[in-house]
């Protein structure tokens, strides 16, 4: 089933992400974990490309093996050192392997990257050729609070304008803490006349170097509310832990009270963490 007809479906939907390993020997391991989150049945799930620590070369695999296991699955795909030559065997793969979802992404630029030998720019590339390579269903990445690269928020939603317009069918928003920022960030894309749907997501902050990690990643903010919950919890890993479920729980319900019908939960990996959120909201999203 294609990513856009599970988001825009009539039931809510909640997805979880995987990363792939690093290295062969943690395969297993990232399969158990993957498979888990599976069994708790979410709307569908996605496999990073070479993000979060892990690389490009199990994602095909991973997503395959979770559609086999019945959940709709979507891998991720960047081309910023990549090569046409490599995104066209990369979609042939895709494609021998059942995937009909692609996230196509840029990607962050490695430091020291010799531009002159780009064969990409940005992800709009990417997506148009996705687009005319056919059948696969097309989403892309958005900011609340802006790319960090970018100057301002305007120029980011007219680059966004042009990602829509090369064939992208859906963005998947970065993780942000505060609803307020994303429900301004949707009347804007409107304003400016975008109108693909927009699934919000949602990282669930567990320990206090995630904090961290997170804003030198995204540049998000951290509001004041969270950060009195790091204050008072940081130095006890299994009371952050939950109060980093709950938070996010309570980012979840707030988004479907205000009729946002997707929201992607960055699970890193953590079966017990997404199987807490998917408990918290059981009856909300049956
Ligand atoms: P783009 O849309 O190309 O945007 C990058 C920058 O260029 C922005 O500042 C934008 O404003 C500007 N820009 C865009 N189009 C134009 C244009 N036509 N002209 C001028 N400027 C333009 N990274 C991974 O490596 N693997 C993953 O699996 C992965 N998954 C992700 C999933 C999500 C939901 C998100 C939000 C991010 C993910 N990332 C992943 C990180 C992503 O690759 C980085 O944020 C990267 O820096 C930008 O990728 P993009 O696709 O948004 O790029």
């Amino acid at each position: 089933m294609k990513i856009i007809d599970v988001i825009t479906g009539e039931k809510p939907s909640l997805s979880f992400e995987v990363f792939p390993p690093k290295k062969v020997s943690n395969f297993d391991n990232v399969m158990k974990a993957a498979e888990s989150i599976a069994k708790l049945n979410p709307s569908y799930m996605s496999v990073t490309y070479g993000a979060g620590g892990g690389t490009s070369d199990y994602t095909a695999e991973i997503a395959e093996r979770l559609s086999a296991l019945g959940v709709p699955s979507m891998a991720h795909l960047t081309c910023i050192s990549s090569t046409k030559e490599r995104v066209h065997s990369e979609l042939d793969k895709l494609r021998s392997r059942g995937i009909e979802s692609i996230l196509g992404l840029r990607g962050d630029i490695p430091e020291g990257f010799d531009k002159s030998k780009m064969e990409y720019r940005y992800a709009c590339e990417l997506i148009e050729e996705i687009r005319d390579y056919g059948g696969f269903c097309i989403g892309g990445a958005c900011y609340p609070e802006k790319h960090p690269e970018s100057e301002n928020i305007d120029k980011d939603l007219e680059y966004l304008k042009i990602k829509a317009e090369a064939g992208c069918q859906f963005f998947t928003t970065q993780m942000f803490f505060d609803n307020d920022i994303f429900y301004n960030f949707l009347y804007r894309m409107l304003r400016k006349g975008i109108d693909v749907p927009v699934v919000a997501g949602i990282m669930p902050i567990t320990n206090v170097k995630q904090v961290e990690a997170s804003i030198a990643m995204s540049g998000t903010a951290m509001p004041q509310k969270f950060m009195r919950l790091v204050d008072k919890y940081g130095d006890k890993p299994e009371a952050m832990k939950q109060a980093g479920i709950a938070y996010a729980t309570a980012q979840i319900i707030d988004l479907f009270a205000n009729g946002i019908n997707a929201v992607h939960v960055y699970s890193m990996n953590k079966p017990d963490v997404a199987e807490a959120i998917k408990q918290n909201l059981s009856e909300i999203i049956k």
